[in-house]
């Protein structure tokens, strides 16, 4: 199937810790430096770009100059408090210097769980959106947690991703990893994984390739990503899964280049 994305305008960027927290635990300035570039650089061209960004925690770290994460579920959403402020601020900063404004949307499932906050949350995106701002987008947390009767947890941010995808009606989301895209079988494991650069169907042996559930990858990784683009096929929209490494990718994707997998189905 053609990629074809000259339709695009409303589009959800996802970018996980590990693109934005380096292993030693330093902030990824030069990666967020780019992506700020980018996103701006879409927003100039007409795009209606919203980025979700983990990397709470890690920034968190990063500032308590903690070198893990606590065991501690209230120390834990104590350290995401923290970094959350630290990485708006430092993407406040960055994206001012490309002279782009950008508003924090912090979400917990419930919100989106019920009519009336889910109704609010979508007229401030698209408020947000009129106004020229960029929303970056993370999960609340500070205050979710699981609990059987009040799940204000997403789960992970892949499908928060997949949630404000469907919530500001995308016509794309990008979202960017630490492998090039879905191989047929885990690349880390296996040196003849090949990659998939079209997905139209999430098949029995699409969920196996991405680790299927009980194993390593069974919750998160591989896994959350394709059940987030069973959520994408579900409202018909689109989706590229792609490296993270180098931001300016996104640019190339968007003129038609082959980058990454694309999921999407066939009609
Ligand atoms: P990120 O946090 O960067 O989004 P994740 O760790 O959540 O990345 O998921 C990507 C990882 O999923 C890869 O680095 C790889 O180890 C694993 N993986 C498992 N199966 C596959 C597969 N079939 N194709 C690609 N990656 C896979």
């Amino acid at each position: 199937m053609k990629r074809e994305f000259s339709r695009v305008k409303r589009l959800v960027i996802k970018i996980g810790t590990s693109s934005l927290v380096l292993p030693d635990g330093k902030i990824n300035l030069e990666k967020i430096d780019h992506l700020a570039f980018v996103i701006s650089n879409l927003q100039t061209k007409g795009f209606e770009p919203i980025l979700v960004s983990s990397g709470a925690m890690g920034f968190g770290l990063n500032v308590l100059e903690m070198n893990k994460r606590p065991h501690d579920l209230a120390k834990q959403q104590a350290v995401s408090s923290v970094g959350q402020v630290a990485m708006m601020g430092l993407y406040a900063q960055i994206f001012s210097h490309y002279q782009t404004q950008v508003s924090q949307v912090l979400l917990t499932r419930d919100v989106v769980e019920y009519p009336e906050s889910l109704a609010n949350v979508t007229n401030a995106f698209d408020s947000l959106l009129e106004m020229g701002i960029v929303p970056i987008v993370n999960e609340n947390d500070a205050v979710s947690v699981d609990e059987m009767d009040h799940a204000t947890k997403f789960g992970d941010n892949d499908r928060l991703s997949a949630i404000v995808a469907e919530i500001v009606n995308a016509d794309l989301l990008i979202m960017l990893s630490d492998i090039d895209g879905l191989y047929d079988k885990n690349p880390t494991i296996y040196d003849d994984a090949v990659l998939r650069t079209h997905v139209s169907e999430i098949t029995e042996e699409i969920l196996k390739s991405a680790g299927g559930a009980g194993s390593k990858f069974g919750t998160g990784g591989m896994m959350s990503k394709i059940q987030s683009a069973q959520m994408v096929f579900e409202r018909d929209g689109q989706m590229i899964l792609m490296n993270g490494k180098n931001p300016r990718d996104i640019l190339r994707v968007l003129e038609g280049q082959v980058i990454g997998t694309f999921f999407k189905q066939d009609k």
